[in-house]
């Protein structure tokens, strides 16, 4: 188990049953950039794990971007997983309980932590609280529905550049790197990505 409150701005992360944990640090809401993403494949990968209750009524996933190195996996690593429905992003999930953990990219010194992956209870706060809340959403036109009430707006250039700025920041400041999902020499993923077609990925 993790004391977080020997972490300062440490975030909890868990899996559903509470195989795979780890811990996010240095989390704020000006220390990351929490968006909703209502596209295909994000839906996609909640439907392969059969966990569509990640999803929110309108298909969409709540993400938060963060850099790779303030992310640690501390138990339950045996269970790491990753798909791919396309070649740039990696899906990561847990194998016990198929729950979504992040996706990362290629280039970018990022990681995008789903909000299943997020423990709030042991955390004492909000997710709001904790990350802030969304600051834009994205894909908007593969909504399955009506988006709820609270949705946030689609992103202007202040919120790109904004995030562009602090993704910049983050490689800068060498924070791509460890990360828990890839091999530091090789750079291979540390599971072996299994690749769906979108066919079978329904
Ligand atoms: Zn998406
Ligand atoms: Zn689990």
């Amino acid at each position: 188990m993790i004391d977080a409150s020997m972490y300062p701005m440490g975030l909890p992360l868990r899996c559903r049953c509470g195989h795979m944990r780890g811990l996010a640090s240095h989390v704020s809401p000006s220390a990351g950039f929490r968006f909703v993403c209502y596209c295909m494949d994000c839906q996609a990968f909640a439907r392969f794990l059969e966990r569509t209750d990640v999803l929110d009524p309108a298909g969409g996933t709540d993400i938060f971007h963060i850099p790779p190195a303030r992310l640690k996996l501390t138990t339950g690593t045996d269970a790491l997983r990753c798909m791919g429905l396309s070649r740039t992003v990696l899906r990561w999930y847990s194998d016990c309980c198929r729950s979504p953990i992040a996706n990362t990219g290629p280039r970018f010194p990022v990681v995008g932590v789903i909000h299943s992956f997020m423990d709030h209870e042991a955390d004492n706060r909000s997710r709001d609280e904790a990350i802030g809340p969304p600051l834009c959403r994205i894909y908007q036109r593969s909504a399955v529905g009506p988006l709820p009430a609270n949705a946030p707006g689609p992103p202007s250039l202040g919120i790109f550049a904004h995030r562009a700025s602090m993704v910049l920041g983050w490689w800068v400041r060498g924070l791509s790197r460890p990360t828990p999902f890839f091999d530091d020499r090789t750079e291979a993923p540390r599971a072996t990505p299994r690749v769906l077609t979108p066919a079978s990925a329904h």
